[in-house]
């Protein structure tokens, strides 16, 4: 695959057999290049919007003042699909091919898609009919009309272990709820919908006593239903505001079966981790391309850096990374596909994809913070300098690798559904005509041996094994493409 390649999203996922350069997809990536990426760097250089928390008489109005361009940049993305078509092909594909590209240019502006799209999953699985039709085509709109969802979960004491840090209270109300509590990390801040854990009276003090709710940002009399306390001045992702909410005795409709609250909480976790891999491989792929434009033309010791053999062979590794990067992480886009409408209890697929996903967020988004840092350095001292670019990858991987559960939390619950669910020996089964059968065996066998050790030296050491299963998942799906 030529370097140049990597200057267009769309290009580079046909070259890697991912997606056939749809004409929706084309005109997606050529409104970026033509003026969405300046919109972006504005944003990103503007730094933390403003939030206009009153009106001038005084009623409360929460209001994020983002310039009007950032607007039509957000809508943009709406407009091409990355909600509507997931119904209108019941598929969730398109969504994750839009999503590539839209990290490509802007990991952050990925982060309000992405949520929407964990919000209107739950709500069309578990919503009963009048709250689908309540809800639902609001947010399914192809114009600029269209409602945003956001995913709230995590509280001040923490967002790894929520069950023991949820505190938001979740009261009956008659037919609905009332949930009062504040959510710490609140990404789209603003949005017309948001799916928010909160624990019902008397319920278990662990994640057994979560369950998952639809809030409105103004309830049923017009009134702002949720408040925002603050917006956060943030390193990256500026192009979705993450703000801290208060929910004060907030109309709240129960999704599901409310004991059944951690299953849809991670349902709901499982879109955005797959999300955050296509994010982090967009972004890894952008750090290549930008290093590789630069290397080209920069001249060392007598000729372009990129052709210095030492230079040229980094390249060489990255880009073939990147293709083992974009086979894992896609796989686990392929997997959710097959699984995300399963409810509990759930099939081995989902087992599988669980696996995939843990390997897949943990991987892909240490392979994005490496680019990104390498990338840098290809640049060298303007590399470092904010008006080029470059930095800003580095800052926005900083987040990926901690937002949707940070790399401890994907490597126990990777580990989780492998001691629980044998998780690993489908793995192993998925991946038998792809990798050689030595190596597989080797692999296998190492798994075991980690399962089989005392549960402190277990978790203690699992990293290195951890880190190997993704790489080696990656290389055996990058041999095999063809599917
Ligand atoms: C920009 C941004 C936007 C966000 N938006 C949202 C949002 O919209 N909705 C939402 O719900 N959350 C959101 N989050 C929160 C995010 O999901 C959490 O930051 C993340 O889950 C980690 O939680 P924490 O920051 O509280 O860290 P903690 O849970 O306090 O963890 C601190 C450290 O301890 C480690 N750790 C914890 N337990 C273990 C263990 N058993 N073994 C080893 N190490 C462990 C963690 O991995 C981490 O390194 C956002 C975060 C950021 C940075």
């Amino acid at each position: 695959m030529s370097f140049d390649v990597l200057q267009s999203p769309v290009q580079f996922l046909q070259q890697v057999g991912i997606c056939a350069g749809q004409d929706w997809l084309r005109e997606y990536e050529a409104w970026f290049e033509r003026e969405g990426q300046e919109i972006s760097d504005a944003v990103d250089r503007a730094g933390t919007p403003w939030l206009r928390m009153f009106d001038r008489w005084g009623a409360r109005e929460d209001e994020i003042l983002y310039p009007p361009e950032y607007w039509r940049m957000l809508k943009h993305g709406y407009r091409a699909g990355v909600l509507w078509r997931v119904f209108e092909q019941n598929s969730l594909i398109p969504a994750y091919l839009l999503l590539y590209a839209t990290a490509f240019y802007d990991a952050g502006l990925a982060c309000p898609y992405t949520v929407s799209l964990s919000t209107i999953a739950p709500l069309s699985k578990y919503g009963d009919e009048e709250l689908k039709a309540r809800f639902l085509p609001r947010m399914l709109q192809r114009d600029d009309s269209v409602w945003q969802g956001a995913t709230w979960m995590t509280e001040i004491k923490g967002g790894s272990d929520l069950g023991a840090a949820v505190e938001t209270v979740a009261q009956h109300d008659g037919n609905k709820w009332r949930l009062t509590g504040d959510k710490y990390f609140a990404s789209n801040a603003g949005a017309e919908l948001a799916v928010v854990a909160a624990r019902q009276e008397g319920a278990a003090q662990n994640v057994r006593g979560l369950s998952l709710y639809l809030v409105p940002r103004r309830g049923e009399d017009g009134q702002l239903n949720y408040q925002i306390r603050r917006l956060k001045d943030k390193i990256a992702t500026r192009s979705v505001p993450t703000g801290e909410i208060e929910l004060r005795h907030s109309e709240a409709w129960l999704l599901g079966q409310a004991e059944h609250g951690i299953y849809l909480i991670l349902e709901v976790l499982n879109l955005s981790r797959v999300a955050n891999c296509m994010g982090s491989v967009a972004l890894a792929q952008r750090a290549i391309a930008d290093a590789y434009s630069f290397a080209a033309r920069r001249t060392a010791f007598g000729k372009p850096i990129f052709e210095h053999p030492l230079l040229r062979r980094q390249f060489e590794d990255r880009l073939q990374r990147l293709h083992a990067a974009s086979r894992l992480g896609w796989e686990a886009v392929r997997l959710l596909d097959k699984v995300w409408q399963e409810k509990p209890p759930y099939s081995e697929s989902y087992h599988l994809f669980r696996l995939v996903a843990h390997l897949a967020k943990y991987w892909t988004a240490e392979f994005a913070v490496q680019t990104a840092k390498w990338a840098m350095e290809v640049y060298g001292g303007v590399g470092t300098l904010e008006e080029y670019r470059v930095e800003r990858w580095l800052r926005e991987a900083m987040i990926l690798a901690i937002w949707e559960g940070t790399p401890h939390r994907q490597m126990l619950d990777g580990l989780e559904v492998m001691q629980r669910k044998g998780a690993h020996r489908l793995l192993f089964q998925h991946l038998a005509r792809k990798a050689p059968e030595a190596q597989l065996r080797e692999m296998e066998a190492r798994v075991e041996r980690q399962l089989s050790l005392p549960e402190v030296e277990r978790e203690g050491t699992l990293e290195k094994l951890f880190n190997d299963l993704a790489s080696f998942t990656a290389d055996a799906l990058s041999r095999d493409p063809g599917r």
